[in-house]
């Protein structure tokens, strides 16, 4: 007989054992499973064991898993988010409750190192969009028009660096409506503009003193006339 090397030798084995396991798969497929179902328990601790001693080598696995299936684990995470929707949003804002500062850190942080391109995009966005957007705003100031009254007069406010600009608000000048039973304070008219008693352009301020509500005559007429000046007619 042919002295054999080593090697030779191992491969021999090797050769003997894929045979030897390719004629009894099922048997020891079987055995080995009934050996891991024996004992969950010590299955569980032998597979976190390799987990531990392999985390370099599970994790590309992983990574290479989900690389191969990349469409199928989109798709069979899209059915289970349809039949348990409601357990996962519900998770999902527990979760985000948990960590609501965490989140906003990490939202903010993405934000500030994409501001450029979120900028330019909204633009984009904005300028394939604008009669859409021209439309709602239209319908927001409809719906909303002591808001938008507040708004603007605010803004005007701003420009003019009147006091009481930033302090004012929507609920402070419907206050004011109220008290003046929302007719015009100089002729009694249904009022339909906030008026500066002392027009903030002569210094008047944006404090919810200084605003009353006007009927547009009465309003445009008076202009930037200080009160004493108006003829009522
Ligand atoms: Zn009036």
């Amino acid at each position: 007989m042919v002295p054999q090397t080593d090697e030779e030798r191992k491969a021999k084995k090797a050769a003997r054992s894929r045979l030897y396991y390719a004629k009894h798969r099922d048997v020891i497929l079987a055995k080995n499973r009934a050996y891991r179902d024996a004992d969950p328990e010590r299955e569980r601790a032998r597979c976190k064991a390799y987990r531990d001693a392999n985390v370099e080598k599970e994790r590309a696995r992983h990574a290479l898993y989900r690389e191969e299936n990349h469409e199928a684990l989109l798709a069979s995470g899209r059915e289970y988010y349809e039949a348990n929707k409601g357990s996962v949003n519900a998770s999902h804002k527990a979760h985000y409750q948990d960590n609501t500062d965490d989140y906003r850190e990490r939202h903010k942080r993405w934000h500030d190192a994409h501001a450029d391109e979120q900028n330019e995009k909204a633009k984009l966005y904005y300028a394939d969009n604008k009669e859409r957007f021209a439309a709602n705003g239209k319908r927001w100031r409809e719906s909303n028009r002591a808001s938008t009254r507040a708004i603007a007069a605010r803004r005007r406010a701003r420009e003019l660096n009147s006091r009481g600009a930033s302090f004012t608000t929507t609920e402070h000048i419907a206050g004011r409506w109220l008290m003046w039973g929302n007719r015009c304070w100089i002729c009694g008219a249904p009022a339909t503009a906030s008026d500066h008693v002392i027009p903030l352009i002569l210094g008047g301020t944006h404090w919810p003193a200084n605003i009353r509500p006007s009927c547009t005559h009465c309003n445009c007429s008076k202009g930037s006339k200080p009160p004493i000046m108006i003829k009522v007619q």
